[in-house]
């Protein structure tokens, strides 16, 4: 136990990280170019935010929260996912004072109390975007727009997009009566927990994972059938901007997503790469999310994409990341008398922005070579008392072997060319 990572958590170690810089730095660029800011929010919030912002009819809040009890005596949940913080904050800053939308972007770990499998863990992280005060289609296609872009700059390919409308309480209720009419009789054969959702939130019934629930649903009437004239005029509205950015959709009627809050629009991105955690990205809006957790009502929209499964899928795809790792110089030394020199070399190197190494473990002019090569050094440089005393060294060029004569002085200008 001492020596392991609790189950469902994975360390990702200086080999790989590299991996997950790049795909930080993408992330920046995309939001930049789109007007996203960056949030930066607590692990842990008030269990009753998720309760609420989740919806305590949804498998997260019922089966998958990480809840305990502080010394305080508070009930405290680390973050299962993202939204609900992000709401609490506009809510809490009043955010809906400034000019509107207000459009944010978080890289977080989440947690989840799930049965381990590939591309599903305890402890994993997400990157997400929230868009608060605006109403029209407009902020739909935009969001969904970042997505096939940050795809693009990933060169990730092959990654379908389903989209759906869930409609908005209006429909939602008339539909709820179909829905209980259809699922009546065969109530008895649904799981435990969609026997409870029938009288309260009856669509959650749709998203159940459980095998028998999925049967028993797969014919069962689908919401989009059922929309009000506002919310069809919204994804008409929708469909006909992707198309004007010529983004490829498929309809997926059966799609409603995990939290309770989610109206109208509902979508996600799925690759067939990754066997049957397929889903990278989920998102949709949620009209109603901002009033029930107390603010004024405000529409919202959103998506969080898992970066464990994006980066499956690079993998699958066989996409090569640029590693960072090598450095540009490395100060060998023989004798005291230029190590003393050495460690203020690497010091001023450093401070001029070069990636500088020197021996730190008293290894011989042999192993401190080889251990430069270990580094992936571009250059070397051996120094002795000569080469302190007469202020000149031979820069090594270790891909190429090439060898010239520099001044130690001006061995800091020449690395800088
Ligand atoms: P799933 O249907 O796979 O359980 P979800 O609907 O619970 O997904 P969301 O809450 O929409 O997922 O989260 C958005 C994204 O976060 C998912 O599409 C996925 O990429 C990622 N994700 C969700 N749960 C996990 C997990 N336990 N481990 C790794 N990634 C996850
Ligand atoms: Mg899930």
């Amino acid at each position: 136990m001492l020596t392991q990572a609790p189950k469902g958590t994975k360390d990702i170690l200086p080999s790989e990280v590299y991996k997950w810089q790049y795909i930080e730095k993408i992330i920046a660029e995309l939001c930049r170019n789109y007007g996203y800011k960056e949030i930066r929010l607590p692990v842990f919030e008030h269990t009753e935010l998720f309760q609420r912002g989740v919806g305590d009819t949804t498998d997260i809040v019922q089966k998958e929260m990480y809840t305990f009890t502080d010394k305080g005596g508070r009930s405290i949940t680390l973050r299962p996912e993202g939204t609900a913080g992000v709401v609490r904050s506009y809510i809490e800053h009043g955010m809906a004072s400034l000019p509107q939308p207000i459009k944010l972007y978080y890289n977080i770990t989440a947690y989840r109390y799930e049965k381990m499998q590939k591309g599903r863990y305890r402890e994993f992280h997400q990157f997400g975007v929230e868009a608060f005060g605006s109403e029209g289609p407009g902020i739909d296609i935009e969001i969904i727009s970042m997505l096939i872009m940050l795809f693009d700059r990933l060169g990730v390919k092959d990654i379908a997009l389903n989209i759906n409308s869930i409609g908005c309480p209006e429909c939602r209720s008339k539909y709820n009566e179909a829905l209980k009419e259809y699922l009546k009789d065969r109530l008895e054969n649904l799981c435990e927990t969609c026997k409870t959702r029938f009288e309260r939130n009856p669509l959650r019934i749709i998203d159940c994972k459980e095998e028998k629930c999925k049967t028993h649903t797969v014919s069962a009437p689908a919401l989009i059938e059922h929309l009000c004239e506002g919310c069809e005029q919204h994804f008409e509205g929708m469909k006909a901007g992707l198309d004007n950015l010529g983004i490829a959709y498929n309809v997926d009627k059966n799609i409603v997503r995990g939290l309770d809050y989610y109206t109208k629009t509902v979508f996600e991105f799925v690759s067939k790469n990754i066997g049957s955690q397929g889903t990278v990205c989920g998102g949709g809006r949620y009209d109603g999310l901002i009033e029930a957790c107390g603010g004024k009502a405000t529409s919202g929209i959103g998506f969080a994409i898992g970066i464990e499964r994006l980066l499956l899928v690079m993998e699958a795809q066989g996409i090569s990341i640029p590693e960072t790792q090598g450095i540009d110089i490395f100060v060998a030394t023989i004798g005291d008398k230029a190590e003393k020199y050495a460690e203020k070399l690497v010091y001023q190197l450093r401070g001029n922005g070069i990636n500088a190494e020197k021996d730190l473990m008293k290894r011989s002019l042999k192993a401190q070579m080889k251990y430069a090569d270990k580094l992936g050094a571009v250059y070397s440089v051996v120094l002795g008392d000569d080469e302190v005393d007469n202020n000149k060294a031979v820069l090594k060029n270790m891909t190429n072997r090439e060898q010239r004569e520099v001044s130690l002085d001006s061995i800091i200008e020449e690395l800088k060319k």
